[in-house]
């Protein structure tokens, strides 16, 4: 969908007999707002998270490139019943991938204040695959106590999240293993470390977090929870005050997982709570160096 859906409008921008500006204009934009949704809301870990910007400026040549090839058309013209109909066409294809961009910029920004975090990974370049506050951004909105939970991965240096599309094999996945470190100085409340890493696409629906680490942190009236770690690699207990960048365990893929990732996510009587790390609000495609 990242690569063949942008592909295929581009080429029809660059190729198109247009027999007038209209067309070409009409075309430019359902083109450009179908983009912009991916390069906003395309998880582009999975092809390579240059590629987006690679659209982008592949857009940009299209459009001078027909441009030249239109400037000399009439605005408009007498369209027959065809060219009508592909028109109306675009202009339901204008409204549609319009409403996802509109309902996509609710995602960058919360009312809410965050409970200020530190990232609690260390060691590359973190991309956010999951989270923001709007759906079609993270899946997580759709769940109130998981609300503003942010699901993690890392980018090797072609930008993609693993090696192979979907491996198997856990340790293909960037991820996988990492230190994980305290977010915050406070308390363990809970954790889980027994349960095994399964090697994608199965899952553990019964136990959804997985091995955990469940945390209260000073100065905040919520509980932070670190899913999905490693088995055996918690490295706290019950009880066991922390400090902020202290070592929690590793990245596992433990739970309801879909593939090695970090779950974290801030909740309040059983509702989540928006966390920010160094005052950023993260969103997916939100990298963390
Ligand atoms: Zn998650």
């Amino acid at each position: 969908m990242l690569i063949i859906l942008p592909a295929s409008f581009i080429i029809s921008l660059w190729k198109a007999p247009f027999k007038s500006k209209l067309e070409w204009l009409l075309d430019l934009l359902v083109t450009t707002a179908l983009i912009v949704w991916l390069f906003q809301a395309g998880n582009w870990s999975w092809v390579g998270y240059y590629v987006r910007f690679l659209w982008l400026a592949l857009l940009i040549v299209t459009i001078i490139y027909s441009w030249k090839k239109v400037s000399n058309l009439p605005f408009t013209i007498k369209y027959s019943v065809n060219q009508k109909f592909s028109i109306g066409i675009y202009i339901i294809l204008i409204l549609i991938f319009g409403t996802y961009n509109a309902l996509v910029l609710k995602s960058y920004t919360v009312a809410e204040k965050g409970i200020e975090l530190s990232f609690p990974l260390k060691n590359g370049t973190y991309y956010v695959g999951q989270g923001g506050n709007q759906v079609l951004m993270n899946y997580h909105q759709a769940y109130p106590g998981q609300k503003y939970a942010l699901d993690i991965l890392k980018l090797n240096t072609f930008g993609t999240r693993a090696s192979g599309l979907y491996p198997e094999e856990l340790n293909n996945y960037q991820i996988y293993a990492d230190i994980l470190y305290s977010p915050c100085n406070g308390k363990v409340v809970d954790i889980q470390n027994d349960l095994p890493d399964l090697p994608p696409p199965k899952s553990n629906p019964e136990n959804p977090a997985g091995n955990h680490v469940a945390l209260a942190c000073e100065n905040y009236d919520a509980t932070i929870i670190l899913a999905h770690m490693q088995k055996g690699s918690v490295a706290v207990a019950k009880g066991e005050k922390v400090t902020a960048g202290q070592i929690l365990g590793k990245v596992g893929n433990s739970g309801n997982t879909s593939e090695p990732h970090l779950h974290i996510h801030a909740e309040k009587d059983g509702k989540g709570v928006p966390i920010t790390f160094n005052d950023r609000f993260l969103v997916r495609n939100s990298l963390v160096r």
